[in-house]
C-alpha cells in the first residue's frame, strides 16, 4: 500500500473516534494523534490558572499565555498508548474528566486557541504516516489528506457509551447529564463561526450507531484497503 498517508478521522464526540484511530494507526504501523487532547490540555491550563470563572472563559487572560503552553504526546508502553503531557506533566487522566469535558468546547471556539492547536497538529503530521482524529482535520488541518472519514452515531447512543465509561470508572454522573453534555458539545462544535465541525465534501461517512468498536475498525480497514488498492 501507499506509504506515509495522512488519514483524517473527524466526527461527533463520543463516537469512539480516538479508540478507532488508535487501532487503525496500529494496524497500519502509523502514529495516532488525538487532536482533541490538545484542546483538552489548553482547557486544563485555563482551569489551573483560574481563567474560567462561573463557566465563562477569560479570553483576554488566556490568549497571551498560549505560547507558554507546551503539549506533547509520549508513548507509554504500559498503557500501550500515547499520553498527553501539559508542560511536562502527565495529564492524560485529568483531561478526560467531566470538568474539562464540559468546558472544552467554549475553549475550542477561541480563534487564537484554534490557530495554536492547528499549527501544532500540522507540524506533528507533516511527515505523514499518521491517523489524526478531531473535528476539522479533513476541512482545515489537512484539507489535502489522502483519506478522510467522518464518524457519526445518534446522540443517545453516544451518551450511553460515555455514561457506561464513567460508570466503569466509578463516577457518579446521571445519564441525562452525560446526554446534555454530548448535545451541548455538538451544538457548540457545529455552530461555531471559526472552523466548525462539518463533514468535508470528500469525506466518507461511517455511522457506527449499530457497530461496536471492533466492527467499526473492520469497516474502516475495508474502506482503507479499497482506497489503497
Ligand atoms: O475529541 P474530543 O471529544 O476529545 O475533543 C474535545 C473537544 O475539543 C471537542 O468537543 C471539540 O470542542 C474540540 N475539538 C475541536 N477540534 C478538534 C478536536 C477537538 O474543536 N480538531
Amino acid at each position: 500500500m501507499k506509504q506515509n498517508l495522512i488519514i483524517a478521522i473527524d466526527g461527533h464526540s463520543s463516537t469512539g473516534k480516538s479508540s478507532l484511530s488508535k487501532l487503525i494507526a496500529k494496524n497500519l504501523g502509523y502514529t495516532h494523534i488525538d487532536s482533541g487532547a490538545m484542546y483538552r490540555a489548553v482547557t486544563l491550563f485555563a482551569l489551573q490558572n483560574e481563567y474560567i470563572v462561573d463557566n465563562k472563559v477569560e479570553v483576554e487572560k488566556l490568549v497571551p499565555r498560549l505560547p507558554e503552553i507546551n503539549i506533547e504526546f509520549r508513548y507509554n508502553p504500559a498503557s500501550n498508548r500515547n499520553e498527553t503531557f501539559l508542560n511536562h506533566t502527565n495529564v492524560e487522566h485529568e483531561i478526560r474528566g467531566l470538568e474539562v469535558s464540559s468546558m472544552v468546547s467554549p475553549i475550542a471556539v477561541i480563534p487564537e486557541v484554534r490557530d495554536y492547536c492547528v499549527a501544532l497538529q500540522q507540524k506533528m503530521g507533516e511527515k505523514g504516516g499518521i491517523v489524526m482524529d478531531g473535528r476539522d482535520i479533513g476541512t482545515t488541518v489537512f484539507p489535502n489528506a489522502d483519506l478522510k472519514l467522518f464518524i457519526t452515531a445518534s446522540a443517545e447512543i453516544r451518551a450511553k457509551r460515555r455514561f457506561l465509561e464513567y460508570e466503569r470508572e466509578g463516577k457518579n454522573i446521571s445519564f441525562d447529564e452525560v446526554l446534555a453534555n454530548v448535545q451541548e458539545r455538538d451544538r457548540i462544535d457545529s455552530s461555531r463561526e471559526y472552523s466548525p465541525l462539518r463533514k468535508a465534501e470528500d469525506a466518507i461517512e461511517v455511522d457506527n450507531s449499530n457497530l461496536n468498536l471492533e466492527e467499526t475498525v473492520e469497516a474502516v480497514m475495508q474502506i482503507i484497503s479499497n482506497y489503497t488498492k
